[in-house]
């Protein structure tokens, strides 16, 4: 197998920024990196493009904080599919010149960069206190508190900011007592609030993907449907998903139902959309199970490509 620039580490802001320059210099040619936004602390969101721009499909890593082994995962996949495209080898017994010749894909490695920073490196950022009430500012100094941080660093849940079912996510994050920045769980004052949200969303005004692809973690699981907006070839396109990489299908549960990524891109663009559960445990997962993971993966991520 060739030598990958990614290394098995935590993708924090440098290690992304240090992996898109060296990509950048090997794979120049075969790929297309762009800026699509920035997070709320100014961290560049970046979008790498391989292939063709006709028939594209979309993948999204690292929308919440601790779940960064997807990060890591859209970095894999991207590298090796350059790797085999630039070599003319076949992956996963597929031609991957030729599917790039017809198909392509984008991938955010990255959605929401501040909230991988506090998963990884802690609540020691510059301008954090500026979004944070002092209870929150005080809980992360708990090393635990800041590793389980899913939100952005604004305290607002991207996957529950979109705008589809957003009132019905709101009223039952208030339910739950959960009526202002926290580490998880809230839906922000107005949908589509954060900065995140906005630059996927606008994305995917400009780019019109076929489908879309949410990694998350955990679960070994894939949510394929979305109230009755689910196309009628999304269940067929889930059953492969599934069968690749042995994860099973499942229904979301009442509470986390709406408001999310693939919910929008299905309601909006009555498109298929997927949210793919990586790894099991709890999270943020260990790397040492990140290659096993991976491997397991990668004819699903190669097939989603493909479909
Ligand atoms: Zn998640």
């Amino acid at each position: 197998m060739n030598q990958r620039i990614v290394g098995i580490e935590p993708p924090d802001s440098a290690h992304i920024r240090t992996w898109i320059k060296m990509m950048t210099e090997k794979y120049g040619g075969l790929m297309e990196v762009s800026v699509i936004g920035s997070s709320l602390l100014g961290r560049k969101i970046h979008a790498i493009h391989i292939g063709s721009r006709r028939r594209k499909v979309l993948y999204c890593g690292g929308v919440h904080g601790r779940e960064w082994i997807t990060s890591l995962l859209m970095m894999y996949f991207a590298e090796d599919l350059l790797a085999a495209c630039s070599k003319g080898e076949r992956m996963c017994e597929m031609d991957i010149g030729r599917l790039l010749e017809s198909s392509g894909l984008t991938i955010i490695p990255s959605l929401n960069p501040d909230g991988v920073e506090i998963s990884i490196n802690g609540a020691d950022l510059p301008g954090l206190s500026d979004y944070l009430n002092d209870d929150l500012i005080e809980r992360c100094k708990s090393e635990d508190f800041c590793r389980r941080w899913k939100a952005n660093a604004g305290g607002v849940d991207i996957n529950r900011n979109f705008n589809s079912g957003w009132d019905d996510m709101r009223a039952i994050a208030m339910e739950r007592g959960i009526n202002g920045p926290s580490s998880e769980g809230w839906t922000g004052e107005y949908p589509v609030s954060e900065p995140e949200t906005r630059a996927v969303t606008e994305l995917c005004a400009r780019e019109k993907f076929r489908h879309l692809v949410a990694f998350h973690s955990v679960g070994e699981e894939i949510y394929w449907s979305y109230r009755n907006f689910t196309p009628a070839r999304s269940h067929i396109m889930a059953r492969i998903l599934a069968m690749s990489s042995g994860y099973s299908l499942s229904e979301p549960d009442k509470s986390a139902s709406s408001a999310g990524l693939k919910d929008w891109f299905m309601e909006v663009y009555h498109a298929p959309a997927f949210t793919v559960e990586v790894g099991s445990g709890s999270s943020p997962l260990p790397l040492s199970g990140f290659r096993f993971m991976y491997n397991r993966l990668r004819e699903m991520l190669t097939l989603g490509i493909a479909m």
